[in-house]
């Protein structure tokens, strides 16, 4: 059963609002960009062992989606763990194609691609070991005592996996992912014990969602990119020209005279994305929306039923509840 669902990772929706709202000649795009279809392959990788994972049986596997714990100071994450009675599974996806090389001298991945270029990466078997400690450690929290192992998921088919003579014992923890449910079953096979009681996975799941800790970055922060620099104003779904002019209660493309009544959602989903700080004035988005009064705003969002606290001049407004709960970009 999915306790934790896969959402659009917020990273890419933040890049996604940023390269929608910053010049098309803009320095720092050519840097966002390589990195949003980093993210966009991974997460694609991340939703093609989806499909394996509906196999599973439903009642004996608790599957969560994209975790962020911490054991104190440092964050660890998780793209996929399973949890049964007996053991917990990390899996780390990972999407690299071409061919993989898992060399055990320099514990690092090189990539070959089609065109014989080479590419290293950090060694995911390490990553992903240390990710299980780390989720050993938080288990003991609870006091529970659930072995912990991790397989590493290469989502593209195509991809050949090598090591050096004499490893290839390193690459059992490596598998494509159409052999995914193999593995599990492998796993459960040395796992006969069982190590929780229906109780024990009752609280597990209710720690882990509440112990998730969403990624919160300040996007212009780290990008260096100054707010001035955002282009702001309501976006025409038609032509993406903006702004929209609204006029008795409907937006209007200027350009290609495309009329819409609820533009204004989608501009303030963005300026939440770009915003340091996530609750709003009045003022902020009456600016962002190129709105000609503060009453017409204040409507705006009543209507939105954003959720709100303080009042008159001191209100501020929070994001719509689950608005970065989203399946595929908009
Ligand atoms: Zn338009």
């Amino acid at each position: 059963m999915i306790e934790k669902e896969r959402f659009v990772p917020i990273r890419i929706q933040k890049n996604h609002a940023l390269l929608k709202r910053i010049p098309k000649n803009h320095p720092k795009r050519p840097d966002i960009e390589s990195d949003q279809t980093r993210r966009l392959a991974g997460y694609k990788g991340e939703q093609a062992i989806d499909f394996y994972l509906s196999k599973l049986p439903e009642k004996e596997f608790l599957i969560f989606h994209d975790l962020r714990l911490s054991n104190g100071r440092y964050f660890f994450q998780i793209d996929t763990l399973l949890i049964s009675a007996s053991f917990a599974l990390v899996l780390e996806v990972k999407n690299y194609g071409g061919t993989l090389f898992f060399d055990p001298d320099f514990n690092q991945l090189i990539q070959t691609n089609n065109k014989g270029e080479t590419k290293g990466y950090p060694n995911p078997i390490e990553q992903a070991s240390q990710q299980s400690a780390e989720l050993k450690k938080w288990f003991q929290k609870p006091n529970f005592a659930i072995p912990v192992e991790f397989l590493i998921i290469i989502s593209k088919p195509s991809t050949i996996l090598k090591t050096a003579p004499g490893y290839s014992k390193m690459l059992q923890k490596v598998q494509h992912a159409q052999f995914l449910l193999r593995s599990i079953e492998k796993i459960k096979v040395s796992y006969k014990n069982e190590a929780m009681t229906p109780k024990d996975l009752k609280k597990i799941t209710r720690m882990i969602i509440k112990e998730h800790i969403p990624e919160t970055v300040d996007i212009l922060k780290y990008y260096g990119i100054p707010p001035d620099d955002i282009q702001t104003g309501v976006i025409c779904k038609v032509c993406s020209s903006y702004p929209m002019k609204r006029h008795f209660g409907i937006w209007y493309c200027t350009k290609c005279q495309s009329k819409d009544k609820d533009a204004h959602v989608h501009a303030l989903k963005d300026l939440f994305l770009l915003n340091k700080n996530s609750p709003l004035t009045n003022q902020e988005i009456c600016r962002f929306l190129h709105l000609p009064s503060g009453d017409i705003a204040k409507k705006l969002l009543t209507s939105m039923q954003l959720p709100y606290s303080g009042s008159k001049k001191g209100r501020v407004y929070f994001p719509p509840p689950g608005y970065q709960q989203i399946k595929e970009l908009e």
